[in-house]
């Protein structure tokens, strides 16, 4: 196997390829805007195009595609061939800079949240030149991939990826302020850094392949608990076993041909959990790598004959699967804000750094709750495995004491300055080991960067780096307007304000454990937010101010806002319908036959028995048992049919959400009890998918 140096980047048109393929100048504008974010050069467009052409068509490409990121999750694509007709009307390859630059996906079957009605269903991608193109394979043939965003005609978001470059943009509108009211005058441009751990689960392709509910709801809707799941917390500490080493080795290959920097890869609690992340990046990179991530693992899973689940919840009992999103901002010096130094005017920008993300909590902390919303992560957030759904941050033993001393300051002279910045410094390693063993927090600070843990495994992190930026961005903003209201230096200022924040935004802070049922009570005091499914999680956006707050950053105006809820509920809804929809299926189709079967197979045996003079009274009892089962699982799937028709009855999305977040969701746990019971009883050879246990013992 040759060195990974030697294949890392080869599918990527990496600025290696750039800088041989372009000329210097087109180069050197090309690189203006991936690096300081400098405005297109559109002159330029052709010259990358054909250079983007000549290298994909060296590297067996025949086609290419925009691939962008639309609201309801994951990625799209469509493709077209190189191909078309010359002057004499014979086919060659082309590949212009209009091709490049812009594409008219089918829009219709994108949803637009009502912002565009289906006749008039036209959007365009246009290509993010920030965010290298690269090649997918399928066989031998190979398809060049643009990174694009996804707009209407009407100049409107229909994507993830444009609110978060216009989230980077508020921020680095916002940063370089206070950068310059602090004095420094070297920084040209704010930079966001992610790092996303993603969870997954892998299973047997076979037994994968016998549940409906997998199949199509990449989770399962019943299963009995198994007899052993995570309790031996065996798979965590043991080692790889060699299937999914072997796996595992492929992926990371795939990842380094396609320039994604994998660097850890490990056993999570769940037995077939696993986790891996990569070296972090700038936020738009490393975000699309993600997505490039998750449609990886599966294809390798495939090839391996396991299915990948990215669901947050495939199986109840053991633990879920998210995606640890760790976030920092620095700029193009080299500096992280969010890392403590030897420099006093760093520790400053620093503290406010910190103290403009605990001012965006107590704006957006519900919010930020709603980022990670999906019918997936209802099941997941509030477990006892993930934080729950009430938003707050861990700043760790030292910063928070660090704070209290800030807070008591009565003046700030220039000694106690120093003195608090000799006390930023010695902050790292403290604050990374007191926090590491507080996992139970939404937004922990670990040392250098913020980690988020309450996105799920299947989710875009986009939307909450949107968030998470807004909330920066919005802090910064805050505390711009104060320093530039006050006279003297900015340095005192900044601490000034720094205990007015500290003051202001105790409520959005806390250190205990998140999971505790003391914290609830606590929060519901304090009137944090504590929203328990997507619908309620989503009204926050209807509080005072937040749409007001979207559009003025320039992330969503009002009317791309509503038309972003509206598409996320309408997603929700489809979910919980098919989820709903697929269980009465089972029950009808496999779950009731087999128990019927089981009926018929102990009844011939009774029967047997009794000409035998045997006596069969445990039978005879297991029989009603069996039975009362059967007329359980049968009224209580047609209860659960009836209440998603009366979902579907209702007038509004919002409404229909309601129903199927509470009335279905009762239904379908009661029809879950019976069938997990019967399941109990029922011989395995008879149940007509696997179960629980084998899912998780057999890879
Ligand atoms: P763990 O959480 O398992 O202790 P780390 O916190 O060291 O591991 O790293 C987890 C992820 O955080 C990795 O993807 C890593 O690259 C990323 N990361 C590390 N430093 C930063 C940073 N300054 N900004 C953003 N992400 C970072
Ligand atoms: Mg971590």
């Amino acid at each position: 196997m040759s060195h990974v140096s030697e294949c890392y980047g080869e599918l990527t048109f990496s600025k290696e390829v750039m800088k041989a393929k372009l000329n210097k100048i087109v180069y050197t504008k090309l690189l203006a805007v991936i690096e300081s974010g400098e405005p297109l050069d559109e002159k330029i467009a052709d010259d990358v195009a054909h250079a983007m052409k000549e290298w994909a068509i060296d590297k067996g490409a025949t086609h290419f595609t925009h691939w962008f990121q639309p609201q309801r999750g994951g990625t799209a694509e469509k493709h077209d061939a190189f191909i078309t007709y010359d002057e004499n009307g014979e086919i060659i390859e082309r590949f212009s800079a209009s091709q490049l630059i812009q594409s008219e996906p089918d829009a219709s079957s994108f949803p637009s949240g009502g912002m565009r009605s289906t006749f008039e269903a036209r959007g365009y991608t246009a290509w993010d030149p920030t965010s290298p193109a690269f090649l997918i394979e399928a066989g031998t043939s190979r398809t060049l991939v643009i990174p694009s965003v996804f707009l209407s005609w009407t100049g409107h978001v229909l994507d993830l990826k444009t609110p978060l470059l216009r989230s980077n943009k508020a921020l680095d509108d916002a940063s370089l302020v206070l950068q310059k009211l602090l004095g420094n005058r070297s920084v040209r441009r704010t930079k966001v850094f992610i790092g996303a751990e993603q969870e997954y689960f892998l299973f047997n392709k076979e037994l994968h392949d016998t549940r409906k509910d997998l199949r199509i709801c990449k989770r399962t809707l019943f299963g009995a608990s198994p007899i052993k799941g995570q309790q031996m917390e065996d798979h965590y500490f043991g080692s790889i076993i060699p299937r999914v080493r072997n796996f595992m080795e492929d992926l990371d290959r795939a990842l380094f041909r396609k320039g994604i920097p994998a660097k850890t890869r490990h056993n999570e609690v769940a037995p077939n959990q696993f986790e891996i992340a990569p070296l972090f990046s700038e936020s738009n990179r490393a975000i699309d790598d993600n997505l490039k991530l998750m449609n990886i693992i599966k294809e390798i899973a495939d090839t391996h004959g396991m299915t990948a689940c990215l669901h947050e919840k495939p199986i109840a009992g053991v633990n879920g699967s998210g995606k640890h999103v760790n976030w920092s901002i620095g700029d193009n010096t080299g500096n992280n804000y969010l890392e403590p130094s030897k420099s006093p005017l760093k520790n400053i920008s620093f503290l406010l750094t910190i103290g403009a993300i605990l001012l965006g909590m107590k704006k957006f902390g519900g919010i930020l709750r709603a980022s990670v919303a999906c019918a997936g992560n209802d099941h997941r957030l509030g477990a006892n495995e993930a934080p729950p759904a009430i938003m707050s941050v861990y700043l760790g033993e030292y910063i928070t004491a660090l704070f209290n001393e800030i807070e008591g300051l009565e003046t700030v002279t220039e000694k106690k300055l120093q003195h608090i910045s000799l006390g930023v410094q010695n902050i790292p390693k403290i604050s990374k080991d007191s926090s590491d063993r507080n996992r139970t927090s939404p937004l922990a600070f670990t040392g250098n960067k913020f980690e988020f843990r309450a996105v799920g495994s299947s989710q875009n992190v986009a939307e909450s780096v949107t968030v998470l930026n807004l909330m920066c961005a919005y802090g910064y903003s805050e505390i711009n307007k104060k320093l530039t209201g006050m006279k003297g230096e900015a340095k005192s200022n900044a601490l000034v304000i720094l205990k007015e924040i500290l003051k202001q935004t105790k409520d959005v802070r806390f250190e205990g454990n998140n999971y505790s049922e003391d914290w609830h009570k606590e929060a519901a005091r304090r009137g944090l937010p504590n929203n328990k499914n997507t619908p309620s999680a989503y009204e926050e956006f209807f509080k005072p101010g937040i749409s007001e707050a979207f559009e003025h950053f320039g992330i969503l105006s009002k009317e791309e806002l509503h038309s972003k809820i509206e598409i996320k509920i309408e997603t929700y809804n489809k979910i919980k319908a098919i989820e709903y929809k697929t269980a009465v299926s089972m029950v009808r189709t496999q779950i009731l036959p087999a128990i019927l079967q089981h009926i018929t197979n102990t009844t011939q045996s009774l029967k047997g028995l009794t000409d035998s003079g045997i006596s069969s009274a445990a039978i005879k009892d297991h029989l009603v048992q069996i039975e009362s089962y059967y007329s359980g699982i049968t009224s209580h799937a047609l209860r659960l049919e009836q209440s998603v028709h009366n979902a579907e009855k209702e007038d509004s999305a919002h409404k229909q959400s309601l129903v199927f977040a509470d009335a279905c969701s009762c239904a379908l746990e009661e029809l879950r009890s019976l069938v997990d019971s019967a399941e109990r009883l029922i011989p395995d050879n008879i149940w007509p998918y696997a179960k629980y246990q084998d899912l998780l013992l057999k890879l």
